[in-house]
């Protein structure tokens, strides 16, 4: 397997241009899991040493982050604490201490997992994420990022950054697991609610991240029963049975944290 180290941004997107068929590597918390499974992959293209790409900064608007940050950096920034709570949450709740200094925003949005924790919550405060190749940039909505279970439209384009509008919300996270730490979540609920109505996004309840459309929906009407509302996420999830847990274990256990959810943004 060939290994190539990326000098720089510019090195980074010629060398995904030259070899689609590599697999970029970062933190590696995914990659090196990857490479245990899969025995095929030709080459690496590390792009760790991208320090441009390690930022968080805010405007009156937004938040934008680069996507080499870690979850530590995010975790202990005072901006992210101060204006997006959720995320210090998720990452708090994130593996372990040694995880977290390794694992990166841009590579757990890649890796296109289910159970990817902030992915769920970057839905559901309408993140975008900006691209980057050697034909330029484009910028779009994350939700149109993932096409199917760890499937992306990545087109050899290197993840640059992700952005966040700022609005006033409330906000709900949970994540069950195993453990009280280092758990891949057996089932996750981010919701928030703003001006515009709620979100609601999950982890390991979908093949790939998505928002709950059917219940967003159901609880912007106003109007909603114990039975439309588990109707509605019905409809919306469709968790698998794992060696992690049942899919009825799943199903039961999104609807009591929507209920939980619901009892606290609605108080
Ligand atoms: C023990 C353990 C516990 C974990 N716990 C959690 C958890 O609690 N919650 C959770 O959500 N995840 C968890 N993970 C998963 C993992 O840590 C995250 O998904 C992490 O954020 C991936 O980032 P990375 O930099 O390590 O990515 P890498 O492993 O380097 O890459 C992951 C994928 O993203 C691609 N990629 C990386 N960076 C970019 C970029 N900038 N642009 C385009 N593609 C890119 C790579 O090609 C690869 O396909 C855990 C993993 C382990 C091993």
């Amino acid at each position: 397997m060939k290994y190539h180290y990326a000098e720089s941004l510019e090195d980074a997107l010629a060398l995904a241009a030259t070899h689609p068929d590599f697999l970029l590597m970062c933190g590696s918390t995914d990659v090196a899991v990857t490479l245990k499974k899969q025995k095929t992959v030709k080459g690496i293209i590390d792009i760790n040493a991208l320090d441009e790409l390690r930022y968080i900064d805010r405007s009156e608007k937004e938040v934008r982050i680069g996507a080499l940050t870690t979850i530590t950096e995010i975790l202990e920034d005072e901006k992210i604490g101060r204006f997006l709570p959720l995320l210090t949450a998720v990452s708090q709740q994130f593996a372990s201490r040694q995880i977290r200094n390794l694992a990166t925003l841009g590579g757990n949005i890649a890796n296109a997992s289910p159970a990817a924790d902030l992915t769920a919550v970057l839905l559901v405060l309408d993140a975008s994420i900006t691209l980057g190749s050697t034909e330029g940039e484009r910028t779009l909505a994350l939700k149109d990022l993932f096409c199917g279970y760890k499937c992306t439209k990545l087109d050899h384009e290197i993840i640059l950054s992700i952005t966040i509008p700022l609005k006033q919300h409330t906000w709900y996270y949970r994540k069950t697991g195993v453990r009280e730490r280092l758990n891949i979540a057996k089932a996750g609920l981010a919701v928030i609610k703003s001006s515009s109505g709620y979100a609601v996004s999950g982890t390991s309840l979908t093949p790939y991240a998505v928002r709950f459309k059917q219940v967003e929906q159901l609880l912007n009407t106003g109007e909603f029963s114990e039975e439309s509302l588990q109707e509605a996420l019905a409809q919306d999830i469709s968790p698998s049975g794992s060696f992690r847990s049942t899919k009825a274990y799943r199903m039961r256990v999104a609807y009591n944290m929507l209920k939980e959810a619901l009892s606290k943004l609605e108080a």
